[in-house]
């Protein structure tokens, strides 16, 4: 890649200011290594393109004042979105990754991906936002499913109908004329909760517990993709010899055990084979309609086969969790969810099982908290996804 010196400098400026949130034009010559001159003429275009914005002044040597140069907010807007099994969700968020405007709609289909509806709810948005649709400077995507990131194909999911090799990237770039990125749901997740939540933790392992199991690594406040953007399938781990069959095909992963679907999916059989239990009352009589809060409810007043299905599904995660701690050594493990009251009294027992099975080296600098449990989680870090591409640093190859 070819880049001309005074372009790979204005994006070295804007690195600076962003890094610092504000600096002087000195500053930025002593952090940067531009020449002043050069600097003078940069702030004055970045300034006319409204990227950067003039605040606060220093008082400098011989009495002089020095203004702050900072990055401008409104200087521009990415488009977040979410695509789930049921719901579109939208987020708009300024340069400094604030939230100007969420929203979400019903999928026409459910279960079935459109591009046309996904194009049309986002312009609306845009719409609404009354902001001028050529500050949009990228759209970020979260997807479930496998999605190659860095060629743009959603690649498959088991989630959504006929999703095969969808070129989105290309899809959306022909519709909006922005770049866009595509993202695995629970990588974005994971980015949309260090943004909403203000945390400032750089390592953190993210799981997703909901209707399945999702993770995510932060590794030095950078996601850990892996080689082809499929790291951390802590769901698909092998964790129980002749259980349940997944989704994924195999047997015994940890999503055919510990989700909450297959909490619900596990007591709704053993019903149906005929095991006694308080679970079918707390179903209204119907087996078909066990979810996971009947079971657990059930197992809180003390009902074997409730007791039994929710001991194996937090065994089974605390063992999985345990693992990824050994791995990964974060300092933070955040369950994410969909219902926080649901989810709750898995937490402690599972937090017995990771203390046990994980290294005390790895367990004793480690906290683990629940989700921010704000909405749009995916949109906004989706959102926040096209703003770091928008920042990047050219690669520069040395030949
Ligand atoms: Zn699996």
């Amino acid at each position: 890649m070819i880049i001309r010196k005074k372009d790979y400098q204005k994006k070295l400026f804007l690195t600076m200011i962003r890094r610092h949130s504000s600096l002087s034009r000195s500053q930025i010559k002593d952090k940067a290594g531009i020449r002043l001159a050069t600097i003078t003429e940069i702030t004055a275009e970045l300034l006319d393109a409204g990227l950067v914005k003039e605040g606060k002044r220093l008082k400098a040597d011989r009495g002089r004042q020095q203004v702050l140069l900072g990055i401008n907010p409104s200087g521009g807007y990415s488009l977040g979105l979410e695509i789930n099994p049921s719901r579109l969700c939208v987020s708009l968020l300024d340069l400094k990754g604030g939230v100007l405007l969420s929203r979400e709609k019903a999928l026409k289909k459910k279960n079935k991906f459109c591009l046309n509806e996904l194009v049309e709810f986002s312009k609306s948005i845009i719409g609404q936002s009354g902001i001028d649709s050529s500050r949009i400077i990228g759209i970020g995507v979260a997807l479930p499913g496998i999605v190659d990131a860095k060629n743009g194909i959603w690649i498959s999911s088991t989630l959504m109908d006929d999703i095969k090799n969808v070129p989105l990237k290309a899809e959306l770039e022909n519709a909006f004329k922005v770049p866009a990125y595509l993202e695995e749901r629970t990588h974005a997740r994971l980015l949309g909760e260090k943004s909403l939540s203000g945390r400032k933790d750089n390592n953190i392992l993210f799981v997703d517990l909901s209707s399945g199991i999702g993770a995510a690594v932060l590794n030095e406040g950078r996601l850990y993709r892996g080689s082809a953007n499929s790291a951390v399938e802590l769901g698909h781990i092998h964790i129980m010899e002749n259980g349940p069959i997944c989704k994924c095909g195999n047997r015994g992963c940890l999503e055919a055990v510990s989700s909450l679907e297959a909490i619900a999916k596990r007591a709704s059989s053993a019903l149906k084979d005929g095991v006694k239990s308080s679970i079918l009352d707390q179903a209204g009589g119907n087996a078909d309609d066990v979810n996971a809060e009947h079971v657990i409810s059930a197992a809180a007043n003390g009902d074997k086969l409730a007791l039994g299905i929710i001991d194996d599904a937090c065994k089974c995660l605390g063992t999985a969790v345990a693992h990824a701690v050994n791995m990964f050594n974060p300092e933070l493990v955040i369950f994410g969810y969909e219902s926080q009251h649901v989810i709750q009294p898995l937490i402690e027992p599972t937090w017995k099982v990771i203390r046990k099975y994980s290294l005390n080296t790895s367990f004793n600098s480690l906290r683990i908290e629940t989700s921010c449990g704000k909405d749009f989680l995916g949109a906004v870090g989706a959102g926040m996804i096209s703003i770091e591409h928008f920042f990047q640093m050219p690669q520069i190859q040395i030949t």
